[in-house]
């Protein structure tokens, strides 16, 4: 079963936003694609962001370092934010697993918002409706754009390629082959919503300073 979701390796993540200002700049432009099914997907109004980028401290002493998280929808395989929906506009495509939100039938009701454990949701409080990242699904199956651009917005836009589209329900794909062998993990699978994103651990340090016997004489 196909699976779209992104890869991202939280080691070569620098935190620069990149990500979240070509996400906001291609959704808030508001794209339809070409596929008669679907709608604007639009990020719209201000303050409204699919994709934050979180900066932090982690470890202490030589391994202490600034650890950048990168967070969006995680369009998850078994997601409450889709069962509490009252009208069925939160819906999972069966097709490629992208996790979506139908405009016309959202009432702004919040529970979605309430349910996602991953603080995905985003209230367009001018348009009255929820939205999220969609994968930019405008983006990957749109035929007016080359097919080596037929990939979501922060994908493209990440300077060191620590961001990975693909399909992560084949065990042969390139992201499911990263994820193999960096020990990518999905975020707290302990909730149970089986979430397609996986990030990549960062990879331990060795500090020059912790170790003067092994510097260069
Ligand atoms: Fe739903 Fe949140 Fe999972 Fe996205 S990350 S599918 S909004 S529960
Ligand atoms: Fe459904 Fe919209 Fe309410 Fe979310 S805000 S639960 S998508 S009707
Ligand atoms: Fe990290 Fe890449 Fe996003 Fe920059 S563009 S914050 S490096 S994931």
């Amino acid at each position: 079963q196909k699976k779209l979701g992104l890869v991202i390796d939280l080691d070569t993540c620098v935190g620069c936003q990149a990500c979240a200002v070509n996400c906001k700049e291609w959704n808030a432009s508001g794209h339809s694609g070409p596929l008669p099914d679907l709608k604007p997907y639009s990020a719209g109004a201000e303050g409204v962001w699919f994709n934050r980028v979180h900066s932090y401290e982690a470890g202490e002493g030589a391994q202490g370092r600034t650890v950048h998280f990168p967070r969006s929808c995680l369009h998850c395989e078994t997601p409450d934010c889709v069962t509490v929906c009252p009208t069925g506009a939160s819906y999972k495509r069966i097709e490629d697993g992208i996790v979506l939100v139908d405009h016309d039938i959202c009432i702004g009701c919040g529970l979605c918002a309430w349910a996602c454990p991953y603080g995905a949701r985003e209230m367009d409080e001018d348009a009255g409706v929820m939205k999220k990242c969609t994968l930019c699904i405008d983006r990957i199956y749109n035929e007016n754009i080359p097919e080596a651009q037929r990939q979501p917005a922060c994908v493209l836009t990440c300077p060191t390629s620590a961001r990975h589209f693909g399909d992560l329900g084949d065990p042969e794909s390139k992201v499911s082959k990263l994820v193999a062998e960096r020990g990518g993990q999905p975020l707290m699978p302990e909730l149970g919503y089986k979430p397609v994103n996986s990030y990549l651990p960062p990879r331990n340090r060795t500090s020059l300073a912790a170790k003067p016997d092994e510097a260069a004489p």
